[in-house]
């Protein structure tokens, strides 16, 4: 099976470099509120409410990560969180039932 994709454009990658910041703000959040002394749960357990970070045009699905999950998906430089239904065109690194963690397929090596 060989599959098709096409590069990404100027559009959907600063699309993209949006999502991800504005995820970044998200888990930052998260972060100091399980810093917070009045914090009582498990943080690491915790689901991160985040968007899906495919850029595409009118996509605004939620996807949720760990703390863990959103760390190991931001130290692979240019990966995504995206939904599994928005994984196409990606080249896969992770799935779960919540989020796949992928690259994309014109990513430089
Ligand atoms: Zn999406």
């Amino acid at each position: 099976m060989s599959t098709i994709t096409m590069p990404a454009t100027r559009e959907t990658r600063s699309r993209r470099d949006d999502l991800v910041d504005r995820n970044e703000l998200v888990v930052a959040d998260y972060a100091d509120a399980f810093a917070a002394p009045a914090f009582a749960g498990d943080p690491l357990g915790e689901l991160i409410a985040c968007r899906c970070e495919c850029g595409s045009f009118g996509c605004s699905e939620q996807i949720t990560l760990t703390f863990d999950e959103y760390e190991t998906v931001r130290s692979h430089a240019g990966s995504l969180a995206v939904a599994p239904a928005h994984r196409f065109g990606f080249r896969s690194l992770t799935a779960s039932v919540r989020f796949h963690h992928v690259e994309p397929a014109d990513a430089q090596y």
